[in-house]
């Protein structure tokens, strides 16, 4: 099934428009930040291209929809990072198959996700795919981070921005489609900073931990908040290392404290069940120290997407929450 796109209707248009006046270009990079819905359009667009119906829409019904729905159309390639890195072999095999006619439809297309993984070998390697794009192709290169690009990859690409929805109006499809009560709605909306995959997959995870526990998964006030004993410091890190979107979390919790500092109403903030225990924690802090510590986290965030050594960045950003 295609999942639903939620949002992003200036991009379907301008794509939809591309097709219509037969000017798809050859290569596209769409921007935009994890789970926002980069991939679902780029298969959108794909089913479209090579759509048998020339409706407006792709149809969802013909034989090219039916195989791209399932995975399984033969001008449809999708690629993303093995392990770490997009590897040279990932993409010689991505340009081996997409220099050949399409077989079925229109378009021979190739997805690449995560684009900025692809090492120095690699993206020199694509790059001869880009400067000379085979007839009858479209390649679409998917990025969160579009500096971590060569600007050569980035000047032979037509670039599309993808941009998160404001939490009201995601929290308004969670609140339709999935029944979320108005305020928890938008307590997920703006956790997931508007990125609608990050919602659903936070929410996905949520009903599992539920499920197994039969409770709901609440971990409460994180330890770096209320703990002075240093030697949590290493096991906290550790925490933090096992996943690094909880320091997304961990920032949201700062953010609270911050707006509680600031007498807003608490409604707005994203741990509404703990308001409670937060307030009691506002006196522990002033101001800027909870300003720095979201800066804090978000420098944390930036060095370890850059690879740089995870289990000390995690220390020492532990130790600075914990002092500063
Ligand atoms: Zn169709």
């Amino acid at each position: 099934m295609e999942k639903q796109i939620v949002g992003h209707e200036q991009i379907i248009t301008q794509l939809r428009h591309a097709i219509q006046s037969s000017r798809i270009a050859g290569a596209y990079l769409f921007v935009g930040p994890a789970g926002v819905g980069k991939e679902t359009v780029a298969i959108h667009f794909a089913k479209s291209i090579n759509c048998l119906e020339l409706g407006e829409n792709p149809c969802g019904a013909c034989i090219s929809c039916r195989k791209t729905d399932a995975g399984n159309h033969p001008d449809l390639q999708i690629v993303g990072p093995s392990g770490a890195w997009i590897r040279i072999d990932q993409i010689r095999e991505l340009q081996k198959r997409i220099v050949f006619r399409p077989f079925e439809g229109v378009r021979k297309i190739a997805i690449l996700r995560e684009a900025e993984r692809m090492n120095l070998e690699a993206a020199n390697c694509l790059l001869k795919t880009l400067e000379e794009p085979p007839a009858e192709s479209v390649l679409i290169l998917l990025t969160a981070n579009l500096d971590a690009l060569l600007p050569t990859i980035r000047s032979r690409c037509q670039i599309i921005k993808f941009n998160p929805l404001p939490p009201n109006e995601l929290a308004r499809y969670l609140n339709e489609q999935f029944r979320l009560g108005e305020r928890e709605a938008l307590s997920v909306a703006t956790l997931a900073g508007g990125a609608v995959g990050k919602a659903l997959a936070n929410l996905n995870s949520r009903d599992a931990e539920e499920s197994e526990t039969g409770q709901p998964a609440d971990e409460g006030i994180p330890e770096i908040l209320t703990t002075t004993d240093r030697l949590a410091v290493f096991r906290i890190a550790e925490h933090y290392g096992g996943d690094p979107d909880r320091l997304d979390v961990l920032a949201e919790w700062y953010r609270d404290l911050l707006l509680l500092h600031q007498d807003v109403s608490p409604d707005l903030l994203v741990h509404t069940y703990h308001v409670e225990a937060l307030r009691q924690l506002v006196p522990r802090y002033s101001r800027l120290r909870l300003q720095a510590a979201i800066k804090t986290i978000f420098e944390t965030k930036n060095a370890l997407s850059r690879n740089i050594n995870a289990t000390l960045v995690l220390e020492v950003m532990t130790l600075k929450l914990m002092s500063d």
